[in-house]
């Protein structure tokens, strides 16, 4: 049994850290959100009233917060109290599963690690339904020793952990198939209104592709337009899913890499032009990221 804190109890750290209580662990939580600890209470797992209470005494803080700037705010504090790290026992190990910038996952690993404890990045995909069954893919970015610390807990949470180089690792990863994912979703799309202006059936386009060069997640499993894939949110009102916001938030992550480095993505740059605008113009509207083909006929004169 492992001394869990669980920081950030949200859509997705709530199911998670449920996860952990049911297999055993001790878990204590905290997030900002009355609804979310008592969500999380419900699920057995031991409420604090701060975050200092929360990490007290425990072997290993997760954390899965909405952003870097999050992150690193828990981590140091923010002015009104210590932050994590500081009352935290020395070389705790500190397991942070959001999706964050490379440069903060970087930043948030040193500070942990000059506050003398021991940090990893292990940012997910699979989404609320792979929390809610333990079957999330970890991407981890990590020194040998502490994903070894780690690998149970991730067992228990996801169904699969890759370890794919030192910090930041993980958040690379991430941002890297991400990117891919907006693209090919905004090509799929973007195939499905043309098709539809030469005169094919969604169908008759998803017979074709489905089983030619064209195939592709966004396609197979999450295909942006009702009727070929029973399952994929196009057929429930577009009801996140993945909502639109957190790809624009991720494809702008994958821009910044891009800046940082130097490379040149037309794809995906303009991939994280169009998510942003389509957010921008939701105004709030929870959509899921396969609504992106309505703004593609829109844009293409309704
Ligand atoms: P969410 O907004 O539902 O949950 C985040 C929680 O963090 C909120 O309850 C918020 O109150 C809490 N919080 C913020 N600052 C805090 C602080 N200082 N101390 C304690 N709690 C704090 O978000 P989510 O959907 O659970 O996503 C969490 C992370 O996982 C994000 O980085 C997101 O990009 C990533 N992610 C989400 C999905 C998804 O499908 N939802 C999939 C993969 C990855």
């Amino acid at each position: 049994m492992t001394a869990i804190a669980f920081v950030g109890l949200g859509n997705m750290g709530g199911p998670m850290a449920a996860n952990l209580v049911a297999a055993g662990h001790d878990v204590t939580g905290y997030d900002l959100v009355p609804e979310a600890l008592e969500r999380a209470a419900g699920a057995g797992v031991r409420v604090a009233g701060s975050a200092a209470e929360a990490v007290a005494g425990a072997d290993v803080v997760i954390t899965m917060l909405p952003s870097g700037r999050h992150l690193l705010a828990a981590y140091r504090g923010d002015g009104g109290s210590e932050g994590l790290l500081a009352d935290a026992l020395p070389g705790t190990l500190f397991l942070d599963c959001s999706t964050v910038d490379v440069a903060d996952a970087r930043a948030a690993n040193a500070a942990a690690v000059e506050a003398g404890h021991r940090a990893m990045d292990a940012p997910v995909s699979g989404g609320v339904a792979g929390a809610e069954g333990g079957t999330l893919t970890f991407m981890v970015g990590a020194e040998e020793a502490d994903l070894a610390t780690a690998r149970p807990l991730l067992d228990v949470m996801g169904g699969r952990a890759v370890h794919c180089g030192g910090p930041g690792g993980g958040q690379a990863a991430k941002i890297c198939n991400n990117m891919v994912l907006g693209a090919s979703m905004l090509a799929v799309s973007e195939a499905f209104v043309l098709g539809e202006r030469l005169g094919l059936t969604h169908q008759a386009l998803y017979d074709v592709m489905s089983t030619a060069s064209g195939q592709c997640w966004s396609l197979t499993s999450y295909c942006p337009v009702p009727g070929p894939v029973p399952t994929s949110p196009a057929n429930n009102g577009y009801r996140p899913g993945f909502a639109a916001a957190l790809m624009a938030k991720d494809l702008g992550l994958a821009a910044n890499a891009l800046e940082e480095t130097g490379v040149e993505a037309l794809v995906g740059s303009r991939a994280a032009e169009v998510y942003r605008a389509f957010v921008e113009g939701l105004d709030g509207e929870p959509r899921d990221f396969s609504a992106i083909v309505e703004s593609v006929r829109e844009r293409s004169g309704g």
